[in-house]
């Protein structure tokens, strides 16, 4: 048995990621500070320590004694990181830099959260872990940097890490209520309700959705091939579904006509985004991918 470290382990993905540690029989810590997760999602059996990670004093105590840890905290909102860009970018890569910092000389490896924004508006479909990387906000530059620091962490200081850059990810306890969540919980919530669905633009932008489980499924894999190369992969599906198609299919399982609003498309929103899973499939032996619809049945079954 080992204890692993979960920054951002109230959130919706760190708290599935703490229940399938739990359930494998480790020992977790939790280090949050509570801005977008909830205590209710603590996992039980888990330890929490209420903190920021932006504070060095709080990520060392943190550390101590750990056998890895998985960093999830973030404001992961690029529309935040639009309206407050120093405020995120001290969460979003600061606090990651400090915390390599606080893991150095500790032999600790860390498995950290990338996210598919750091392609931006990026040509050929799918998206290679090689593709080209143009970030086109503070969300995905943070990002980028994150994977920048977690190189200079392995070449200079022989801090073993790993990347995710999870795609579309949604699933149970994905907040609806909150503005930064994903279009799927929103979709549901409403079509629950039988209320309209906003789209924003004409919704034939695409999105590779991938379900929690299998996010949680790459977050477990990558922690043994942490390495000082500070390897980075996709967590995605390959498959790309149109805010469309994604409104007929929750519609279809609720039993509901989607009723659809078009409003302006947002400024500087990405087309298409499609990733190849196809590293991460081979590097972390991960197998198939829940499809959409299961996935959908699974997260409405939840509300
Ligand atoms: P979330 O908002 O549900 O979880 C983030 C957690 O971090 C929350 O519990 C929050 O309270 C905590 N947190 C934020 N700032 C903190 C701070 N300064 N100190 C301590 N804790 C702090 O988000 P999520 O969807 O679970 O995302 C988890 C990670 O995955 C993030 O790094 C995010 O950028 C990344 N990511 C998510 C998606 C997605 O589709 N959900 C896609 C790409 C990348």
């Amino acid at each position: 048995m080992a204890t692993f470290l979960v920054t951002g382990g109230c959130g919706f993905i760190g708290s599935h990621l703490c229940a399938a540690l739990r359930a494998n029989g480790h020992g977790v810590r939790v280090l949050d500070d509570l801005s977008s997760g909830s205590e209710a999602n603590l996992v039980p059996g888990s330890t929490f320590l209420l903190g920021d990670v932006c504070q060095p004093m709080a990520l060392r105590e943190a550390l101590d004694g750990v056998d890895g840890c998985y960093h999830l905290a973030a404001i992961a909102s690029v529309q935040r990181g639009e309206r407050e860009w120093l405020v995120t970018h001290r969460t979003n890569l600061s606090a990651t830099v400090a915390l390599f910092e606080a893991a150095r000389g500790r032999g600790i490896p860390v498995v950290y959260a990338s996210s598919a924004a750091v392609y931006g508006s990026t040509g050929a479909l799918p998206l290679h872990e090689d593709s080209v990387v143009r970030p086109l906000s503070a969300y995905g530059a943070d990002k980028l940097g994150c994977e920048q620091h977690a190189r200079v962490a392995g070449h200079v200081h022989g801090i073993p890490t790993v990347g995710l850059r999870f795609f579309n990810v949604f699933g149970p306890r994905q907040d609806p209520t909150s503005p930064y969540s994903g279009v799927i919980s929103i979709f549901c919530d409403r079509l629950l309700r039988t209320q309209a669905l906003n789209i924003f633009g004409d919704g034939q932008q695409t999105r590779d959705f991938i379900f929690v489980e299998d996010v949680v499924r790459a977050l477990l894999a990558a922690m043994a091939r942490a390495d000082t190369t500070a390897p980075v992969f996709n967590i995605c599906t390959g498959q790309g579904t149109s805010v469309l198609q994604l409104a007929a299919l929750v519609a279809d399982l609720c039993g509901v006509k989607a009723e659809i609003i078009h409003q302006p498309a947002r400024a500087g929103e990405v087309r298409h985004s499609i990733g190849s899973p196809l590293r991460a499939r081979e590097y972390l032996g991960l197998g198939s991918t829940v499809a959409i619809r299961d996935g959908l049945e699974a997260t409405l079954a939840w509300m």
